[in-house]
């Protein structure tokens, strides 16, 4: 039994912890997956990079609204994937093949198998590779073991094939058509994807909208953009599946319809992974949907164990475990002066056609929490940048409190809301009123954040 310093669990967020600060310690970082951690290699920035070349498919497509004759002669499925990975892969194969490098990380052993707990900071590793099983111990714990794709029961029990995030940017040849079970982000920008590049797609979606959990305003604004490109069912799910002789997939749903895929895509949410790794053996408490509890200072219910990232967060976010990360990292080196993790304003951005971006609440949560405020929505076509891109569905959803001007909730959606929503962030984080962020800094005319600001002169403050 190896015993050491500090155990990480997880190359995603995780492995960020372990920098020089650290070269006095011996440290063991574990890993069953692809090294890298799902953002790396199977989320934010493969998914972004597939969606850029959609969007430069659906430029091409609306380029003679603005008076420019083009034709998409083609989308070369092969080439896309193949401009991702080759990009992606020698990433992760180069941070494992650092982090196993005796010269250049000499104080950190890297276990290449799943761990578990056995008891109090205590792990078995079963090595990928089919070794025999290690058990390690450790004075310090980090779980950043991330989440998995949660698969509903009619389609794991109906033994149908199917694609999940983490296996759908691979595919050899794009299909022709596409079922996608699932309305929420990640469902919405493959959607996006794939209908960009042609392929037809079926949505089903559990809610009465998509993208639930945005700002309603938006949520049903969204929706009714995306029946126009896809073929939407709302209010249903997936009751049970069948493989037909020609492989294709049909989803019978509890509407009474159905839906037919030559690919099945499920993106029905995501599930912690603490589960899998036994945490409960080790002391750690989880919570109901099992996600570890962590306190402010990102510590587990078991003494000497930390956790962070998808695993224990209910955002689900990479710019939320990268906070959470740095917390960790910083109470592992300072125990004495403890940091706190800060949520007061998380943002997010879902990149589909358009994309959105939100911080803050919502106007529902406002309301259920009885604040005093108001709103204002502030159209894209209305300024003069929006002019130029013709643009008719982009808004900028602002809520503020009534006579203070405090921003409660910011929720954008068209073109570039993920950069427009940053100005907005900042305000709220530190503070800045409406007003004074309306009319105490210029506005560069006629740049496409003047729709913030029209919104933000427009809230009915006083
Ligand atoms: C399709 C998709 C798109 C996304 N897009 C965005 C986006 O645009 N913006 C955004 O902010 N977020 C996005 N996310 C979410 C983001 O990727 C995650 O929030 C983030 O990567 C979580 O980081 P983490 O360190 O908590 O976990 P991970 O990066 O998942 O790392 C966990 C690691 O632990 C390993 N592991 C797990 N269990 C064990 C075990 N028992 N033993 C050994 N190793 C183990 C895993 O293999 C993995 O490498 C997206 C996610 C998906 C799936």
């Amino acid at each position: 039994m190896r015993h050491h310093d500090l155990v990480v669990i997880g190359t995603g967020s995780g492995n960020s912890i372990i920098d020089d600060r650290f070269a006095d310690l011996d440290v063991a970082l574990v890993e069953h997956g692809v090294f890298g951690g799902t953002c790396l290699n199977v989320g934010c920035i493969p998914t972004k990079m597939y969606v850029y070349s959609a969007d430069l498919a659906e430029a091409v497509r609306r380029a003679a609204r603005y008076g420019v004759d083009a034709t998409l002669d083609g989308v070369r499925w092969p080439d896309i994937r193949d401009r991702v990975f080759g990009r992606i892969d020698p990433i992760a194969q180069g941070g494992k093949e650092y982090r196993m490098d005796p010269v250049r990380t000499p104080n950190v052993t890297t276990y290449l198998g799943h761990a578990r707990f056995t008891g109090d900071r205590t792990l078995a590793v079963a090595p990928t590779d089919g070794g025999p099983v290690e058990t390690i111990t450790a004075d310090r714990v980090v779980v950043a073991a991330g989440g998995r794709p949660h698969v509903p029961d009619p389609i794991l029990d109906a033994g149908v094939p199917y694609e999940t995030s983490d296996t759908i940017m691979r595919i050899e040849k794009l299909p022709q058509r596409l079922v996608v079970l699932g309305g929420g982000y990640i469902a919405s920008e493959f959607a996006h994807v794939f209908s960009a590049f042609g392929v037809e797609v079926t949505l089903v979606a559990r809610g009465g909208h998509l993208l639930r959990l945005a700002d309603e305003t938006l949520g049903r604004a969204f929706t009714t953009i995306a029946q126009e490109r896809w073929d939407v069912r709302l209010n249903t799910v997936a009751q049970s599946a069948r493989t037909l002789d020609d492989g294709s997939v049909e989803l019978t749903l509890t509407d009474g319809s159905v839906a037919t895929g030559d690919v099945l895509l499920v993106a029905t949410g995501r599930v912690p992974n603490g589960d899998l790794l036994d945490v409960a053996a080790g002391g750690i408490a989880t919570h109901p949907d099992g996600r570890v509890v962590v306190d402010d200072t990102q510590a587990t219910s078991a003494p000497g164990v930390w956790a962070l990232g998808d695993v224990s967060s209910e955002y689900q976010l990479k710019h939320v475990a990268n906070h959470e990360m740095r917390v960790v990292q910083h109470n592992l080196l300072h125990p004495d002066e403890p940091r706190r993790t800060d949520h007061r304003f998380v943002p997010s951005a879902v990149f589909t056609e358009p994309q959105l971006a939100g911080v803050g609440l919502t106007e529902a949560q406002c309301t259920a929490a009885g604040l005093d405020y108001v709103t204002k929505v502030q159209r894209f076509g209305d300024v003069a940048f929006g002019w130029a891109m013709e643009d008719t569905t982009g808004l900028c959803k602002l809520i503020a409190e009534r006579g203070t001007g405090r921003l409660l909730g910011a929720h954008i959606m068209g073109p570039q809301a993920s950069s427009l929503i940053q100005p907005l962030i900042q305000a709220m984080t530190f503070g800045l009123d409406a007003r004074t962020m309306a009319t105490g800094q210029y506005w560069i005319h006629p740049a496409l954040p003047e729709v913030v600001e029209n919104a933000l002169l427009g809230l009915p403050l006083d």
